[in-house]
């Protein structure tokens, strides 16, 4: 079993601080929401509140997981009254995020004006700790949600039992690790299926979960993907490297809501022979970039030299700054110039 030792310094502190506020990175995957409701919902269990707020948006298929007596609030809605909550908060709980970058508009209120104190609990690889009192971070787990598993069950309330967390904390953490393993299709690390064992036993309704979180695609998602595979892929590097370009002309004619392209950069690693595959995103000033690979190849480091990102070493983005129609020779010249030094 995993164990962590600053673990008593995170449940000391929550234990000691009044009003404390749950952050997790922009366009929230399964992950981010999970733990930071999973975090919410084990607070309350033990007689304290807490605040949940990301940057931009709260994803449908996740809304299972939202809290229905404290929702999770979305900054960008409301900077206000955000910025209102973070001030007046005495500790900060930073989860699934590797630094203040991942928060973009929010950051200032966190990192700047903030007086609270902060605490980290992530899984990505080179955490920037400076701006943080307590690093809680570990590479060798599925997920933020796996991490959080590991020092609830180190909390006194629970102390190891299983059966004495609420079913709302468990399936919240079930959540994150569903969706940060695809299905349990990659990040499986031997302490992964033995905590998600744990859940099952706890009563976690698996299938529903799969259902929401797996199965609950719309029409117009399932069509741009079909558009995306058979008109936008593109295979380079004798066929090992897969990309797709998705612009804003294609999101508007498939009606593209936030996360409707979620999942999609996993695909061309079905195809025999691809080891990475990437999904370039047009955004609002910038190209939004998510990497894939198979195995030893490395895309955190290809995020880091070419796409102002960074991750993990097979599941990596970043933003590239240029016009998404000049996107696929930068990116074909990157993979040449990558593999050249490789
Ligand atoms: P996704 O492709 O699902 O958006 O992101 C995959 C992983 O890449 C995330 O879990 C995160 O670790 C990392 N990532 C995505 N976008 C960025 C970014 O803009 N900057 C950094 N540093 N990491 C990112
Ligand atoms: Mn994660």
């Amino acid at each position: 079993m995993r164990t962590y030792k600053n673990t008593e310094q995170l449940w000391n502190l929550t234990g000691s601080s009044e009003r404390i506020v749950l952050v997790a990175h922009t366009n929230p995957d399964g992950d981010a929401i999970g733990s930071v409701s999973a975090m919410y919902y084990f607070l309350k269990q033990t007689g304290r509140n807490a605040a949940m707020i990301v940057p931009n948006a709260f994803p449908d298929f996740l809304s299972c997981l939202n809290p229905a007596d404290s929702p999770v609030s979305i900054y960008r809605n409301d900077p206000q009254e955000c910025n209102r909550i973070i001030a007046e908060a005495d500790l900060i709980i930073c989860m699934d995020m590797s630094g203040p970058s991942r928060i973009d508009e929010m950051s200032d209120a966190v990192f700047q004006d903030s007086k609270a104190k902060r605490i980290l609990i992530d899984h990505h690889l080179n955490p920037v700790a400076g701006p943080f009192d307590v690093v809680i971070s570990d590479t060798e787990v599925s997920s933020t949600c796996e991490l959080l598993l590991s020092m609830i069950l180190q909390a006194p309330d629970i102390a190891g039992d299983i059966d004495k967390l609420n079913l709302d904390c468990a399936t919240s953490i079930a959540a994150g690790m569903l969706t940060d393993t695809n299905n349990f299709a990659n990040s499986i690390f031997p302490s992964t299926l033995e905590r998600f064992s744990m859940l099952l036993k706890r009563g976690v309704d698996r299938d529903a979960l799969y259902n929401a979180i797996f199965c609950s695609y719309s029409a117009s998602r399932m069509k741009l993907m079909g558009h995306l595979l058979s008109e936008k892929m593109t295979l380079i590097q004798d066929g090992s490297v897969a990309f797709i370009t998705l612009d804003k002309a294609e999101k508007d004619r498939y009606s593209y809501c936030t996360g409707d392209s979620e999942g999609f950069v996993n695909l061309p690693l079905k195809i025999r022979g691809v080891c990475m595959s990437a999904l370039l995103t047009e955004d609002d000033g910038f190209v939004k970039v998510s990497l894939r690979s198979k195995g030893t190849l490395d895309v955190n480091l290809f995020a880091r030299q070419y796409c102002n990102g960074g991750g993990h070493r097979n599941a990596s983005g970043g933003r590239l700054y240029m016009d998404i129609s000049e996107t696929a020779a930068y990116f074909t010249a990157s993979i040449e110039d990558y593999f050249k030094k490789a």
